[in-house]
């Protein structure tokens, strides 16, 4: 347990790290205290410390948003077509048949009903996640399901399409994930991934204010566009394309959480900051500001598809 405490980059193992915040659980509010984050001159990514990797069933409560079965908001409804378009650009790029997708953390499977609309291709779908109630939905679906952690499962195939949606961050060792990633693409497959930038306006607006982006404490590895893609290479993944895209959650929270402090709204664990009613309208205006500063802003959060070296 001890080394979790130390100042020792997750990614290079050095400790030359310096402070960069302190950060609570603005969220859900689980019992956890504070955290700081550290930043690697080195490697340029930011770490939590400490590093709760055993304490899963604490830092993900009952009432976690990606495991709770929700009729979509028209936000989400809107998200969902956007998300069908992106995915219609990257299979079209995947030549073959009966294609295999996995969809890493990705809950009731929702994001691959969304690309078996768009490419009838996919004949295998399969979600790698880590709540039970989740897979009695996935397979409901269609879907196959592995319970457990990226790091311990074990595919029986390779895929040609593997999402990585807002998972990269939650994991100790994202290089190793990111290595497993490549090892189980197909030749011509793809990695869709996406993951918070810290080099963002909200992540300095926010830095000492426990910043959505960081969602403590559940993430534990931060990452800018530079220092996402040389992780990338150096596990055996080439950038086919790049895309800085919108941060409205982070926003949201970050200024959910700035309301709270003002006595404005009330957050707590058993009211967390996604169930308020003010977050469609936060997501809604913010996405609009993201959209707007999109050609010339890096926004806070990337999206990058990926292919074997
Ligand atoms: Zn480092």
């Amino acid at each position: 347990m001890s080394d979790y405490h130390q100042a020792i980059c997750p990614l290079c193992g050095k400790s030359s790290t310096s402070f960069w915040a302190t950060a609570r659980d603005i969220e859900y509010f689980t019992p956890t205290g504070t955290f700081d984050f550290r930043r690697c001159e080195a490697c340029d990514v930011l770490f939590i410390t400490p590093m709760l990797r055993d304490a899963l069933q604490t830092i993900y409560p009952k009432n976690y948003y990606s495991f709770v079965g929700q009729k979509p908001s028209l936000v989400q409804r809107i998200k969902q077509a956007l998300d069908r378009h992106a995915f219609r650009a990257v299979s079209a790029k995947i030549p073959g048949q009966d294609l295999a997708a996995l969809d890493v953390g990705g809950g009731s499977g929702w994001l691959l009903d969304q690309l078996r609309l768009v490419d009838n291709r996919f004949t295998y779908t399969c979600v790698v996640d880590i709540d039970a109630r989740a897979g009695t939905l996935a397979e409901a679906a269609g879907h196959g399901f592995a319970l457990g952690s990226i790091e311990s499962f074990s595919a029986n195939r390779p895929f040609d399409l593997i999402f990585m949606l807002n998972l990269i961050e939650h994991v100790a060792d994202p290089g190793s994930v990111l290595c497993k990633a490549a090892d189980m693409l197909s030749p011509d497959g793809r990695l869709f991934l996406k993951t918070p930038n810290f080099d963002a306006l909200d992540a300095r607006l926010f830095r000492h204010r426990s910043w959505g982006g960081l969602h403590t404490p559940r993430h534990f590895v931060l990452f800018t566009r530079e220092s996402l893609v040389e992780l990338c290479r150096r596990s055996g993944l080439e950038v086919v394309s790049f895309n800085y895209t919108q941060g409205a959650p982070f926003w949201s929270v970050s200024t959910l959480d700035f309301l709270r402090r003002m006595g404005l709204v009330k957050v707590d664990a058993e009211h967390p900051a996604i169930t308020h009613p003010l977050i469609p309208f936060l997501q809604a205006m913010f996405a609009a500001f993201d959209f707007i500063r999109r050609p010339f802003a890096k926004l806070s959060q990337m999206e990058l598809v990926l292919r074997k070296a």
